[in-house]
């Protein structure tokens, strides 16, 4: 169950500083980051009593998640990675964030806490309703958002919600309506669920029109709130396998994402762990070389071996004929 907690980590600072020094700071604060991607590490209640706290001073507040599949389109997506560093906080959602948190940053850094949209949901709903904070649902297909809507309804029957929308906003005049509704409903958190990387770009485009305290783009955890797809059990969350259970449940959507992106991922991050390692030992030894020309020489040198090795085997048949010819024509060695 959610308590609140008296002392608010980080509110102060974080509320009373200017917005561009406040982004700066954060960066700063949470000074671990993945493809720079800047990455809170704390815990679930503490990361709701802030939401919480800034919802309730009406402080403009924007707030992501990074899982691996984020990550692996923020590592190509420059958009997406100035979105993630102007949040002024970005969670670490899954255990392959973990993991790249354990092999890419020093031991004591690690990632503490996965903070997950869809178990945070359940927590922020309750403590919304406990201090008479208004939601607003947007994003999924057409009456999933209305559908959560009715759920919350049995499970948080105090809590305000003040309006919901689906995800589909394929012209102007929708989503100019749109924003009005929620500017109108009253909400000081608004939820945005329409998968990376459009709810991030369409809070890029309509952030400035919302009069919305706390913006916070979910994923697709609307699906699993209106039971329109199954959760993993409990116990299959705990092992960390939740991406399995999904890959099971939408495999045409999930194959790519899951069987190419993991694997990917993992990649990546050791490419960052090593780089990160190469600048550390580099200062360390005083030499100046960026890892990525460092990498560039290595693959010069061992392309030049391979192609010299390949040439000398495919030319030793005329270099044996050759040979051959100086021995009968002179009375020397071929050498
Ligand atoms: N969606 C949407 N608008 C769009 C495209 C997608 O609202 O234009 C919704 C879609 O119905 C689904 C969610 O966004 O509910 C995408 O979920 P996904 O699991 O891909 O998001 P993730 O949490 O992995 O970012």
């Amino acid at each position: 169950m959610y308590i609140p907690n008296k002392k608010i980590e980080d509110a102060k600072d974080i509320t009373d500083t200017p917005l561009v020094e406040r982004r700066i700071e954060s960066t700063k604060k949470y000074s671990q980051s993945l493809f720079d991607v800047p990455i809170w590490n704390g815990t679930m209640d503490s990361a709701i009593d802030w939401m919480v706290h800034c919802a309730k001073i009406n402080k403009s507040t924007k707030v992501g998640f990074v899982n691996a599949n984020n990550l692996n389109i923020a590592y190509k997506n420059t958009a997406l990675k100035i979105h993630y560093r102007s949040c002024d906080r970005v969670f670490a959602d899954g255990m392959g964030v973990n993991l790249a948190s354990k092999i890419a940053w020093p031991k004591d850094q690690a990632i503490k806490s996965n903070i997950n949209g869809t178990d945070l949901f359940p927590i922020l709903c309750d403590a919304l309703e406990r201090e008479g904070q208004g939601i607003y649902l947007l994003g999924a297909s057409k009456g999933v958002a209305r559908r959560v809507a009715v759920n919350l309804n049995q499970t948080n029957p105090d809590l305000k919600v003040c309006g919901y929308h689906d995800g589909y906003l394929n012209d102007e005049l929708t989503n100019h309506r749109l924003i009005k509704d929620i500017n109108r409903s009253g909400a000081s958190v608004l939820l945005v669920a329409m998968g990376t990387p459009i709810q991030e770009t369409w809070l890029d485009e309509n952030g400035s029109q919302l009069r919305i305290p706390v913006k916070i783009s979910v994923g697709g955890l609307f699906d699993f709130y209106s039971n329109r797809v199954p959760r993993a059990p409990q116990w299959f969350r705990n092992l960390g396998s939740e991406w399995i259970w999904r890959l099971a449940m939408e495999p045409k959507r999930m194959w790519k994402r899951y069987l190419l992106g993991n694997p990917l991922f993992m990649l990546r991050v050791g490419k960052e762990a090593l780089s990160k390692s190469f600048t550390r030992s580099s200062r360390i030894l005083n030499f100046n070389i960026s890892f990525s020309r460092f990498v560039n020489e290595m693959l010069k040198i061992v392309l030049g071996i391979i192609a010299s090795t390949t040439g000398l085997i495919m030319l030793s048949p005329v270099l044996i004929i050759i040979a051959f010819c100086i021995v009968f024509e002179s009375n020397g060695g071929p050498l």
